[in-house]
């Protein structure tokens, strides 16, 4: 595994058919797990000794030197899984190589999944693994708002009560270009919520952009440059943060459009991690570095059983 920058096709597979061809089996899929959870060779988690250590069956790996036993999946998304890890290869190459995604009902005609429920899960599990846990902070001069998703139902055009109000916090790199994003559901709308997703989720000493709303100002008290327009006019918001104002937009037209079923308030947060996973890496001409990014960060990321995540049945 390289150092620095992955390579394509010598990290991480290029095409489908090289996905096939270097995932031939469970065994090939846990090395190539092993190696993107220990980068630096297998160290034995109960007595630290390193490079000690043998493979004991379906991806375990025993250290020679205390006897402790340690599996690759622990506390992975894959862990106690009984479907083939090829087969969740294959989901994580289609879930990934398809730019704007895809629905729990396409992946389970892809890979011909009896159950819908199944595909959904799936689905759910993948997102929780696009977050990383120790993400790198926005930096240099962000944008930090709040929009509202919703009227998402079929049949409803948008009453008040169906929206949800949704932090944005997104960099700006120049020009009308955007860097990397942040997204959270927010408890209540106009709360000091954005505040405190704001210090979470930007760097001290960056720059932040706000419609200079009274509870905002605090940010300058909190190791933040903080800018926005005063006076009494009220400006239009998308000239204001224009980049929030984009990226609200990709959001919504991708919420209405690749989740054709629209989203569940209690699902939301699980898209907002899809979006944001995408939208981070949307530059990225190699789409195989995504299903790279994907499983380093299944190998970081907790289990998540199928009873913590909301039901399906509520999906339609
Ligand atoms: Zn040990």
């Amino acid at each position: 595994m390289a150092i620095g920058r992955p390579i394509s096709q010598v990290d991480y597979p290029g095409t489908f058919q090289e996905v096939l061809d270097w995932f031939p089996d469970d065994e090939a899929c846990l090395d190539y797990l092993a190696k993107l959870r220990w980068p630096d060779g297998f160290a034995c988690p109960a007595c630290g000794v390193a490079d000690e250590a043998w493979r004991t069956g379906r991806g375990l790996w025993m250290c020679r030197h205390c006897g402790r036993k340690t599996s690759v999946t622990a506390g992975t998304i894959f862990h106690g899984t009984r479907t083939p890890l090829t087969t969740w290869f294959a989901a994580v190459w289609f879930v990934t190589s398809q730019k704007n995604g895809v629905s729990a009902q396409g992946l389970q005609r892809a890979l011909g999944f009896g159950s819908y429920e199944t595909a959904w899960a799936w689905m759910h599990k993948m997102r929780r693994a696009m977050v990383r846990p120790d993400r790198d902070l926005l930096a240099g001069h962000v944008e930090v708002d709040e929009t509202f998703v919703g009227g998402v139902s079929p049949g409803k055009q948008g009453a008040s009560t169906d929206k949800i109000p949704v932090m944005i916090a997104v960099e700006r790199a120049g020009g009308r270009r955007l860097g990397r994003a942040r997204m959270q559901v927010a408890e209540r709308p106009g709360s000091t919520g954005l505040v405190d997703f704001a210090c979470a989720t930007v760097l001290p000493g960056s720059t932040i952009h706000t419609d200079g709303a009274r509870m905002l100002r605090t940010l300058a008290t909190k190791g933040y440059q903080h800018e926005y327009v005063v006076g009494m006019r009220a400006p239009d918001p998308a000239e204001v943060l224009p980049g929030v104002h984009i990226t609200a937009s990709l959001l919504k037209r991708w919420l209405t459009g690749t989740m054709h079923f629209g989203v569940q308030p209690h699902q939301l947060p699980y898209y907002l991690d899809e979006f944001t996973f995408r939208f981070n890496r949307r530059t990225s001409t190699k789409r195989g570095l995504l299903f790279y990014r994907l499983l380093q960060q299944a190998v970081e990321t907790d289990p998540h059983p199928l009873g913590q995540l909301p039901n399906p049945s509520q999906l339609h």
